[in-house]
């Protein structure tokens, strides 16, 4: 098999050099695209250099009720209340990191909860999933209620895991109906586990998914749900066309 994708290749390599030889027009798109700009990666997981550093480590200032959370060594520590972004946002890629209690409490969705609600509606969970069994579609890095994880990256209480997620925000016609419906792609410690979900509606306990209209920017919360969750090194990337606004 090897020798017969060499022989392959060189025939199209050979064809490719004929069709320059002979002066074959090469197709072009036509579309003037801009040139991508320059972005320095980060380096730790850290932020690129075109992101918002919504917590790194110091000061919960970027968000509202950020004041009710503790800060210990770099971390956030979720207590009393939810949180969310002074800032609206629609697509997004966000990296955040985080870690269940170390002292073990509570099991099943009372072990380690929180959650990341995108547009405040749209909840990717955090829970405590390393062992601590609890219905499929609301265990770590479920979207609530709706799609379970594709596997169970979870590491252990107490150890940092990141998410690395790309929302894409839904869209609504003039008169409130869906005109598309908001997408999200989840990495948990690297390993993909929601691929381009489209999402059925808001993520609801008590009522089954519906979606509402609201605004192209709406801001990012995280929820409180009893547990001290640890977060660290969040920071997000603006995938809005800036024309959309
Ligand atoms: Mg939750």
């Amino acid at each position: 098999m090897p020798r017969l994708k060499s022989l392959v290749l060189v025939a199209v390599v050979s064809v490719t050099s004929l069709a320059v030889a002979f002066g074959a027009e090469e197709w072009l798109s036509g579309i003037n695209w801009l040139e991508p700009p320059k972005v320095t990666p980060g380096t730790d997981n850290g932020p690129p250099s075109d992101a918002i550093v919504l917590f790194g480590g110091t000061d919960l200032s970027q968000w509202e009720g950020g004041d009710k959370w503790l800060i210990q060594e770099g971390a956030a520590i979720s207590h009393e209340a939810g949180i969310q972004t002074k800032q609206g946002f629609g697509d997004c890629q966000l990296h955040l990191e985080f870690a269940a209690p170390d002292v073990i409490e509570g099991e099943g969705q009372g072990r380690g909860n929180s959650g990341i609600y995108f547009q405040g509606r749209y909840e990717v969970q955090v829970l405590d999933s390393s062992e601590n069994p609890t219905y499929f579609d609301g265990q770590c890095g479920a979207i609530y209620k709706q799609h379970p994880p594709l596997v169970n990256a979870s590491k252990k209480p107490g150890e940092w895991q990141t998410y690395d997620i790309v929302f894409a925000a839904p869209r609504f016609n003039a008169d409130g109906s869906l005109l598309s419906r908001g997408t999200v792609t989840v990495l948990h410690n690297g390993v993909l586990v929601q691929n381009h979900w489209e999402l059925q509606g808001a993520t609801m306990y008590t009522e089954p998914p519906i979606y509402h209209a609201h605004g192209l920017r709406e801001p990012i919360q995280i929820q409180f749900h009893g547990n001290p969750v640890k977060f660290r090194n969040i920071w997000i990337r603006d995938l809005l066309p800036k024309v959309a606004d």
